[in-house]
């Protein structure tokens, strides 16, 4: 045994772990899995576990073709809180003595080398919004709380402490990782939570983004509930989004590069942040596809919740200040960019990559974003909208991937082999729902004439 995995065998023996999962990540961004006893920690540190890519959604590989192996990263080693004889680990994929090109976890490592080349490390939060449910009798799913539901449940008090027993589980679990967790509270939707917890380096949040829907999911499976993080489970509520917040800071000193204590279109974003936004604008459409990746999705990405008002989601191809109402924003705090069409169902590695490729490339083609809008762009009509310039993101699944198509950024970050599995597999993803005939059609036009 290699002197680090005598360590860490040694430290998890001493805490009780058993079994190590080598995990890594589909194109979905759901932990797979194989289970190694401890004592075999070296050969699995060193890709014992090997994979058959053609079992999995989007793995461009043939059942003739050489297995992929899992590569665990010994830094994200994570005992699992609600079980601690098994520890996690997220893994890189390699396939014939080299990285995996259509691995996600590479994909998002390979743009990290890229702003490492430039002398910048990217700082990523996101925000973890989801919804927790109970299976019914008669099939469907109903929030825990048993309290009546609220029209503008928002912020409201008797439901999140009804909801207190698994939410302590959770943000302990979550804190005695290290993840700090700063606030919690009932969201817009009925049984709708947000969870925010400290950023951190880019692949670190996206192995914890991954593993907080495992993790959420098996700490309610306890209390007797589900944890969705199905954009738009409820079409009338808010859904759950999973807004992105990236920085730059010097590799070398840490320091923030976005910060400003203030700047004259009334922020606090320095001039390399506004280049950033320029690019990630750039290519919004684009992004959405990676980060808004479900049929179910677009759903969210409207305004007007029929119940409850306004949804917080974003619609418009725009930025603004701290408004939500734009695509991109800078929050009053400022030093930091906040991509708001990411939501719950995106796989991190894939979204992270691409916004920080599109913020890159703003960089080193200095493409301003202009001024920010301030106003409500919900209330804005049509033509006022044309007039400004301002594009609707996509409306559907269809049209994200043909925006996705269209954008050779896409390409150079996913490789050629993710690229052309990612639209095959979100086509036929489309077509499966559009072919579906739904109960919403004959209730509508069975009898309609
Ligand atoms: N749930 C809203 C969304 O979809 C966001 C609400 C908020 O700004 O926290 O994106
Ligand atoms: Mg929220
Ligand atoms: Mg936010």
């Amino acid at each position: 045994l290699p002197d680090s995995a005598a360590k860490l065998e040694q430290t998890l023996s001493n805490k009780g772990v058993k079994f190590l999962m080598a995990s890594f990540s589909d194109m979905h961004g759901v932990s797979k899995t194989k289970i190694v006893p401890l004592d075999h920690i070296g050969q699995m540190l060193a890709g014992s576990e090997l994979y058959t890519g053609a079992a999995l959604d989007g793995v461009p590989q043939d059942v003739s073709d050489e297995e992929v192996s899992a590569h665990p990263d010994p830094a994200s080693c994570t005992i699992l809180p609600w079980q601690p004889e098994v520890a996690w680990f997220a893994s890189d994929l390699w396939c014939e003595g080299a990285p995996f090109e259509p691995c996600s976890r590479n994909i998002l490592k390979r743009q990290i080398d890229a702003a490492a080349e430039l002398g910048f490390a990217m700082k990523f939060g996101m925000e973890a919004e989801f919804f927790v449910f109970k299976d019914t009798e008669n099939g469907g799913y109903e929030p825990l709380s048993t309290l009546p539901h609220l029209d503008k449940p928002a912020y409201d008090a008797t439901r999140l402490l009804d909801n207190l027993p698994w939410l302590s589980d959770l943000v302990d679990a979550m804190n005695g990782l290290g993840w700090g967790v700063y606030s919690f509270d009932h969201e817009d939707g009925i049984g709708q939570f947000e969870i925010d917890f400290n950023y951190a380096d880019a692949l670190t949040m996206a192995d914890r983004y991954v593993f907080f829907r495992f993790m959420a999911n098996s700490i309610a499976r306890q209390h007797g509930a589900f944890a969705t993080f199905m954009p738009k489970p409820l079409g009338d509520r808010a859904g759950s989004g999973a807004h992105f917040n990236m920085s730059l800071a010097d590799s070398e000193t840490g320091e923030n590069l976005f910060a400003s204590p203030s700047d004259d279109r009334g922020n606090k974003l320095s001039q390399l942040g506004y280049y950033f936004l320029g690019g990630l604008l750039r290519h919004v459409p684009a992004i959405c596809a990676v980060c808004s990746p479900m049929v179910n999705s677009y759903k969210r990405l409207i305004k007007q919740g029929s119940m409850s008002g306004f949804t917080w989601a974003p619609v418009f191809a725009c930025y603004g200040n701290n408004n939500r109402t734009n695509s991109l924003r800078i929050p009053l705090a400022g030093g930091r960019v906040e991509l708001r069409p990411a939501d719950s169902s995106c796989n991190p590695y894939l979204g992270a990559a691409l916004a920080l490729a599109a913020g890159l490339e703003g960089i080193r083609e200095k493409v301003d974003p202009g001024e920010p809008y301030r106003e409500n762009m919900y209330k804005k009509t049509p033509e006022e909208l044309d007039a400004l310039g301002v594009k609707l993101l996509p409306r559907t699944l269809e049209e994200a991937v043909d925006a996705f198509e269209a954008d050779p950024l896409t390409k150079q970050v996913f490789g050629p082999a993710m690229h052309e599995a990612w639209i095959d597999f979100k086509r036929d993803e489309w077509s499966s729902y559009h072919n579906h005939v739904s109960d919403w059609e004959r209730d509508r036009y069975l009898k309609f004439f």
